[in-house]
């Protein structure tokens, strides 16, 4: 059957780097017959304040905000997750989350500030996992503004390679260990 894919993209300008990367993930995606849904949430105005009229989940930790209301109002009670049905229980098993996104900061940046695994505990194991949802790893292009336009062509295309092998990807194991060891 299909797949189906929902690309959630939290980025005000089209043709950012981020904008090339989505696009990427479109075009490839779609070639592989993909089912393919964007999220653009600027471009939509997306509401990222959950109101009373919302069914309200716990409080994710960082990424843009947009994004993060987006996690706040979709993944809900009842929905993603219950108060018995967590982690490996979630409500969402059977799907997986990829995380792609930039940095500021050089790998070499991350590598003394600390690993840049620890900022994706909250996002990957404590909203996905949280969810039931099996997580890839994450595609992190590094500071894609202080790189050479050989090197941002070579990250853009390392992305267009990465898609075309996904679905064989195994879930990383999305435990502490993963993150902090
Ligand atoms: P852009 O600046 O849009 O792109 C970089 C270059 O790529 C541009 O010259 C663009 O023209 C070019 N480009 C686009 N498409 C192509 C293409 N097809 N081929 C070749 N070149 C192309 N960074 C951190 O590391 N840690 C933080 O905590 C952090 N916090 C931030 C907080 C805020 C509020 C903001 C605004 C930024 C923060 N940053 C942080 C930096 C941020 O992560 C980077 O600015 C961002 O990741 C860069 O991605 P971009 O898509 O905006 O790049
Ligand atoms: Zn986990």
């Amino acid at each position: 059957p299909e797949k189906k894919v929902l690309i959630v993209y939290a980025h005000q300008e089209p043709k950012s780097f981020n904008g090339s990367l989505l696009k990427i993930a479109v075009e490839e995606l779609t070639k592989q017959g993909c089912s393919v849904t964007v999220s653009d949430l600027y471009a939509m105005q997306f509401e990222p304040r959950a109101t009373r009229n919302d069914i309200f989940p716990l409080f994710w930790f960082n990424m843009p905000a947009i994004l993060k209301g987006w996690m706040d109002r979709v993944l809900v009670q009842g929905f993603a997750y219950d108060l018995s049905k967590v982690y490996d229980g979630g409500l969402l098993q059977g799907k997986l989350s990829l995380f792609s996104f930039t940095t500021g900061g050089s790998k070499e940046k991350y590598a003394i500030r600390g690993d840049i695994r620890y900022l994706l505990w909250p996002m990957q194991h404590g909203i996905m996992h949280f969810c039931g949802v099996k997580v890839l790893e994450p595609h992190i292009c590094y500071a894609p503004e202080n790189v050479s336009e050989e090197k941002r062509k070579e990250m853009l295309a390392a992305w267009s390679q990465r898609l075309k092998t996904l679905w064989k990807e195994e879930p990383i194991d999305c435990s502490p260990e993963w993150y902090f060891k």
